[in-house]
């Protein structure tokens, strides 16, 4: 027997595989084409990582140049020079001060995973073997690995998998620290790690100044190491390279992804502090972690182009524009009696939306990402909301051509969810 369609689709049940209109074929700039000959305009940057837009010459040309001189070299039990000098202009575009290593991973499911062996490991270094559980945020999002699916704070099912929390808990991120500080209270002694994402992604949350000034009390007074999940938030997505950046104080890991190679390889990177580096190499201990195909020599080529190329086009400076346009939008929606509000900074936000019911469960938000996208613009699904995380190199016109075709998608979805 031959199946006709032979893709299973991520996260959508099978009778939905293979529909001819969400059927891609190409992309180009902030455009993707479509299998039925349209193109759209692309507000979600792929999958939040093809912040400089698609088919950025110099990335694919470094990539292709790596390819050629060296297709594979391993980072299995050795070093290669491609690792080494992507590893240092990461930590020099981050933090060089704070940050000492990077680690290679192919995934910001997979790094979020190293990120728990570190923390784990250097615990059990430092004479504390019994710090192993890991604190997330309820509504968090860190990726599908069963490290990362146990951490990730949204409810997507985790249980009819198999996951096994036992060492993870969840705490709020909209009390003020209250909860976190409740946890630690009964357990401060067993919490290796707390990791956090500078914007939660699914609904654009952004972290308090109140949240995170406790966070880095408690961090002092308890020990903990601290996590910056930047998979979504890395790459200039919220105004700066990393959004930690902007933090008063400095995380102990970064986990980078996404945008770290424009989209173009299977690409993370784990960076730790010199404080967890340097304890590791006290002991001179091994962590048992590899993945074959984490920082080859394409993916090293991918990220320095990246990073050549985000401070070529000045894609801070464009993401701070761009970022201005969408607050803009985002207030001239606010009429509409679809929308509830927007949140979120930067080249990341979420319009929240509301019907005469309430706020729209997931397939009436499926219902106005499919009416937005039927106007021209594709958009991403959020929990009661559709999400706008365009490229930070939009160009003139493309924000008013964006909100165009929210509104229309939206007027079309109110006349049947607002009575
Ligand atoms: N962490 C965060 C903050 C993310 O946004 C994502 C992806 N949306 C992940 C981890 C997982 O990354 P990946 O899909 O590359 O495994």
């Amino acid at each position: 027997m031959r199946d006709p369609y032979p893709l299973w689709e991520f996260l959508t049940p099978p009778s939905e595989h293979g529909r001819p209109e969400r059927m891609a074929v190409a992309a180009e700039g902030t455009r993707v084409r479509f299998a039925d000959g349209r193109w759209a305009l692309c507000a979600t940057s792929g999958l939040w990582n093809v912040n400089l837009g698609y088919g950025n010459r110099a990335v694919a040309e470094a990539v292709a140049r790596a390819l050629l001189e060296a297709s594979y070299l391993t980072l299995f039990r050795a070093g290669h020079v491609p690792a080494v000098t992507a590893a240092r202009a990461l930590l020099d575009a981050c933090d060089p001060d704070g940050l000492g290593k990077v680690l290679f991973s192919t995934s910001g499911s997979a790094a979020n995973d190293l990120a728990q062996k570190v923390a784990r490991l250097y615990w059990a270094l430092r004479g504390e073997p019994g710090r192993r559980v890991v604190v997330g945020l309820r509504g968090s999002y860190h990726g599908m690995t069963y490290g990362a699916f146990a951490l990730t704070g949204e409810r997507l099912g985790q249980d009819r998998y198999g996951v096994d929390r036992r060492l993870v808990r969840h705490v709020a991120h909209d009390d003020d620290g209250a909860g976190l500080r409740t946890l630690l209270r009964r357990e401060a002694d067993r919490i290796a790690a707390v990791v956090v994402e500078p914007v939660l992604g699914s609904g654009a949350h952004v972290l308090t100044s109140a949240f995170l000034s406790e966070l880095d009390r408690l961090r002092r007074e308890h020990g903990f190491l601290l996590v910056a999940d930047e998979v979504a938030t890395g790459f200039g997505r919220t105004g700066r390279l990393f959004a930690s950046q902007g933090w008063p104080f400095r995380p102990d890991m970064v986990i980078t992804s996404k945008g770290l190679t424009n989209g173009t390889c299977g690409a993370a990177a784990v960076m730790v502090s010199h404080a967890i580096s340097s304890t590791v190499a006290a002991a001179d201990a091994v962590l048992v972690h590899g993945e074959t195909q984490a920082g080859t020599p394409s993916t090293c080529a991918a990220i320095l182009a990246t990073l050549a190329e985000t401070d070529r086009l000045d894609a801070l400076g464009l993401a701070s524009r761009l970022s201005a346009e969408l607050t803009a939008l985002a207030e001239g929606l606010a009429d509409h009696p679809l929308v509830e509000g927007h949140r979120g900074t930067g080249c990341f936000r979420a319009l929240l939306l509301r019907g005469t019911d309430g706020h729209l469960d997931a397939d009436q938000v499926a219902r106005v990402v499919t009416e937005i996208a039927g106007e021209g613009a594709l958009v991403q699904p959020g929990p009661s909301a559709v999400q706008l995380v365009p490229a930070l190199t939009y160009g003139v016109g493309e924000v008013a051509e964006l909100e165009q075709c929210v509104r229309k998608g939206l007027d079309r979805a109110a006349e049947v969810l607002v009575r």
